[in-house]
């Protein structure tokens, strides 16, 4: 006789990928529970007092382009539960040495004005994917990396295969928009020369363009919140505190879902799995770390360019080549005096992260992974080339080197923040080459974190296709 189990799915793990398929799952009415390590759901997207009290800091994500153009969030009536966004009036702003800024601002031409010559070419590679945003949109968060129909992606898929050295070379004439380019492609954490960096570039100005990059009222912690309450709204159950570390602290559940890094699947598993996905998850590559800074500041940050205050997040690095420089020197395993910066000043547009006239700012680097070399006064140095005054203001700051992060979030691997090296590899192998990457080779367990299609990023599809591949098996 078949024994029932107590419950019909369990989610390893809380981040907004596992979030994702515990509320796709019990809202097609089956009993579920998310067991997560750490004291409160959320993974990486978690809001904390890091500084001072009163200071509220994300400790990981901060700011939620792809949460914007998430098909599963706008599915979700998350306002309901608590969640509101604010979009800044600058979404990223990009200073250079001579005192002026490139900003993305929401209209395509208006964001080209300090360009310096480049805005018809920018607005010639821009525009055409931000008016087909919808069809793009569908397939970067989708479940599959092999479209169906890829004529309409054509124009982006040439130019995304490319690196962001060919594409911003063949397409600008002039250092602003070269370097423009440079800060939104090293979100790819790859060497700008490497295939495919462009890709990172094109979609964060796109999704800038089309939905803006927005902050949530009160901080990441707010994403969170807001999906476990509609968890338990669907009458879900959430036990946090419970770390599994091996076959025997699985719950008792008919599906299993991990919300976790491959080699933690791995670990869990081990023996039961098939030699060959076991190698596959064993060569699975983890990119480099982030060195990470949170800082309790009294007054706002001092930027010398007009614009950088209105903006949400600013990249610090200056030209192209200073950028590709610090993030090959990260990819190959060596630290760069002039690391490039992603910083987020969230405060500014959100009185609720600081006391009154007091502001936040949260910033990291990349850094060879597993690194534990302290970042800070490279990072602040960084900072400071662009916003003369920044240090005086520090009143408390709380770093965070790789070791730190995966302390915290055993999924952050090394202090690899994207769930495994972002190469073309795997993108379209994650974690392994197969049609449905989002199931094991073993029955009713699945992988559904960023290690999975649509990879990294704070948008929660990854846990909605894994879960939707279970249900489509139960024909439901
Ligand atoms: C410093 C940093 C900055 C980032 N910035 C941005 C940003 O600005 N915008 C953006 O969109 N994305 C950003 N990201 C990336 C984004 O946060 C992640 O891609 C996203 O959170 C991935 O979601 P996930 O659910 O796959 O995993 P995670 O959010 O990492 O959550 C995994 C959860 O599973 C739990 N877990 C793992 N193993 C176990 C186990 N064995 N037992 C129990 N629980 C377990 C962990 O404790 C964790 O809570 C950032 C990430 C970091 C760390």
């Amino acid at each position: 006789m078949k024994r029932s189990c107590e419950y019909d799915a369990a989610v390893i793990g809380s981040g907004p990928n596992g979030l994702a398929a515990a509320i796709t799952l019990a809202g097609r009415g089956l009993k579920v529970v998310v067991v997560e390590a750490a004291s409160t759901a959320g993974g990486a997207a978690r809001t904390e007092e890091l500084t001072l009290s009163g200071f509220r800091h994300d400790i990981g994500s901060a700011v939620f382009p792809m949460a914007a153009a998430s098909p599963f969030f706008s599915s979700l009536p998350l306002s309901r539960f608590g969640l509101e966004w604010i979009k800044p009036p600058v979404q990223m702003a990009h200073p250079f040495d001579d005192g002026r800024a490139a900003l993305l601002k929401t209209s395509v031409t208006d964001s080209s004005l300090t360009l310096e010559g480049d805005e018809k070419a920018y607005a010639k590679l821009i525009q055409p994917m931000v008016d087909r945003f919808n069809g793009l949109r569908d397939y970067l968060l989708g479940a599959r990396r092999f479209p169906q129909n890829p004529l309409p992606l054509t124009n982006f898929g040439l130019k995304a295969l490319s690196s962001a050295e060919y594409l911003s070379m063949s397409h600008f004439k002039g250092a602003s928009a070269r370097g423009f380019f440079a800060g939104a492609a090293a979100h790819s954490i790859l060497p700008l020369n490497k295939t495919p960096s462009a890709a990172f570039g094109l979609v964060l100005c796109t999704t800038g363009h089309a939905v803006g990059w927005p902050i949530p009222v009160g901080g990441a912690g707010s994403i969170s919140l807001s999906l476990s309450r509609h968890f338990a709204s669907l009458g879900g159950t959430l036990i946090t505190g419970h770390k599994v570390n091996s076959f025997t602290d699985l719950p008792d559940a008919t599906a299993l879902f991990f919300d976790t890094a491959p080699r933690h699947l791995l670990r869990i598993y081990g023996e039961r799995l098939p030699t060959g996905y076991k190698r596959s998850l064993r060569n699975y590559r983890y990119g480099p770390g982030v060195f990470k800074l949170d800082w309790a500041l009294s007054g706002p940050i001092p930027w010398k360019a007009e614009g950088c205050n209105q903006a949400g997040a600013v990249h610090i690095g200056g030209t192209f080549s200073e950028i590709a420089e610090a993030e090959f020197s990260a990819w190959h395993g060596r630290l760069h005096s002039r690391p490039f910066v992603i910083l987020a000043q969230p405060s500014l547009f959100d009185s609720s992260r600081a006391p009154s006239g007091r502001h936040t700012a949260w910033a990291y680097c990349h850094v060879p992974n597993g690194c534990s070399y302290d970042m800070t006064e490279a990072i602040e140095s960084q900072i400071e080339r662009f916003a003369p005054g920044f240090k005086s203001l520090i009143l408390q700051r709380h770093a965070s080197a790789p070791a730190d992060l995966e302390a915290g979030n055993p999924n952050l691997v090394g202090g690899d923040i994207v769930g495994g090296a972002q190469t073309l590899k795997q993108i379209l192998c994650r974690p392994a080459c197969s049609l449905t990457p989002y199931t094991t080779p073993l029955r009713n367990v699945y992988l559904c974190s960023a290690s999975t299609p649509p990879g990294a990023g704070v948008h929660g599809m990854c846990g909605s296709h894994a879960a939707s591949v279970h249900l489509k098996r139960l024909g439901i």
